[in-house]
């Protein structure tokens, strides 16, 4: 689960990371009183999206004016914001944070993430910070450090040093050494104490009187760890989720809504990855990731179909299910409840294998359903693909 700006600079404060004064806004008025609180020789007026990029995008706006805040905070709340990571659709600004700007001496890049190479959590750094740091990765590698953290021990003082030094801080500005080791032990506390999955702050600044500021917040829990964390999900903005995943979610099924037009419907993870490549290999692209689980039931598919049918650029269905600990005859009932309850217009391509296959696929035959039936991966991917460029045509 992502989180906003100004909610990863709460936590921030909680851990001791130091980050500039600063309130959510979300109205104009509000903003205007808050403004008048604030002292400093610049004010900032950010949108808050689950997305990155917004500087770019105009989302982010500097006055050295206090008077000026309230028509900032009106020009940016309603509006659409669209940048390089929200897609052309955009997200539409319903609060702000607004802060007092700070004197910037050098930006710079650091962020903590689950390095699956090394199986550790993974400090990343870099002197180049403001810009994407994926740009820097693939132009000066060397300017990118990685820093592992051996989970077992904790962040220790060397793993600071050597971030430090390597990033050569002690020529840079030697006042923030201390500061910046303190502040990554602070932040590998909060990544292993929130089961975060991603803490990044870019910039992260050495302010013109000397003083380490995260200017920029990102932070992700990892969704498997939330039942832990009540304060976390109490931050859950449903405005930035996509509506058929928060559906889907009600009913425990693992649902990721794609871009593609064949909507796919799978019991187990590693067989919905594979379908999903097979629909790509067979010429198009799947309109969804939806696990329905191992123990999937009439019902969780029937929950399923109706998700999948609401995403309007779905073009066909296809349905693989491994009958393991699940009975095909169960869900060819449950295919053809949902299939009767919702009345589906587009081609559905289904294929059983496993227990009691046979009789599923005689259930879905003698159903009426207009529904085809397969038993090979492939030929039932091809045929899926190929109805949905029949139907195109
Ligand atoms: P992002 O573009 O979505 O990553 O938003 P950021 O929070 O990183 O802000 C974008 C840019 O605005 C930063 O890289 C800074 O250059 C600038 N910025 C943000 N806050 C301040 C500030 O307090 N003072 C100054 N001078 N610049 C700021
Ligand atoms: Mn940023």
């Amino acid at each position: 689960m992502n989180i906003h700006e100004f909610q990863a600079k709460q936590l921030f404060t909680q851990f001791g990371v130091p980050v500039p004064k600063g309130k959510e806004i979300k109205t104009p008025r509000a903003a205007e009183k808050w403004a008048a609180t604030l002292d400093s020789a610049v004010f900032v007026v950010k949108a808050q999206i689950h997305a990155g990029g917004r500087g770019k995008a105009g989302g982010v706006k500097l006055t050295k004016n206090k008077e000026e805040v309230p028509a900032l905070a009106k020009e940016l709340l309603g509006k659409t914001l669209i940048t390089h990571q929200t897609g052309p659709k955009g997200k539409k600004v319903r609060r702000l944070l607004i802060e007092e700007g700070a004197g910037i001496a050098k930006e710079l890049y650091l962020s903590l993430v689950v390095d699956r190479d090394s199986g550790c959590p993974t400090f990343i750094a870099s002197t180049e910070g403001g810009m994407e740091i994926e740009e820097v990765a693939a132009h000066t590698p060397e300017k990118v450090l990685r820093e592992a953290i051996d989970p077992a021990v904790g962040f220790q003082g060397y793993n600071g040093r050597n971030l430090a030094f390597g990033l050569g801080l002690a020529s840079i500005e030697p006042a923030v050494v201390n500061p910046f080791i303190q502040m990554l032990g602070n932040l590998y506390r909060l990544f292993m104490e929130k089961n975060a999955s991603l803490v990044e702050i870019n910039p992260l600044v050495i302010t013109t009187d000397k003083r380490l500021l995260a200017l920029d917040g990102k932070v992700s829990i990892d969704d498997n760890a939330l039942f832990k964390h009540p304060d976390i999900q109490a931050l859950r903005d449903v405005h930035e989720e996509e509506p058929l995943e928060i559906e889907a979610g009600k009913h425990n099924l693992s649902y990721v809504k794609l871009d593609g037009d064949i909507a796919c419907m799978v019991n187990g993870a590693g067989l919905a990855m594979a379908t999903m490549d097979v629909i790509k290999l067979a010429g198009t692209e799947p309109a969804n990731f939806l696990d329905v689980g191992g123990g999937a039931t009439k019902e969780t598919v029937a929950a399923g179909f109706r998700i999948l049918l609401k995403d309007k650029k779905v073009k066909g269905v296809f349905i693989n299910i491994f009958g393991g600990i699940v009975r095909c005859e169960r869900i060819a009932h449950g295919v053809i409840d949902a299939a009767k309850e919702v009345g589906i217009r587009l081609p559905v391509v289904v294929r059983l294998q496993g227990t009691n296959a046979e009789e599923g696929r005689q259930l879905l035959l003698d159903s009426g359903l207009k529904v085809d039936v397969a038993t090979d991966l492939w030929e039932a991917a091809q045929k899926i693909v190929g109805m949905r460029r029949k139907k195109k045509g």
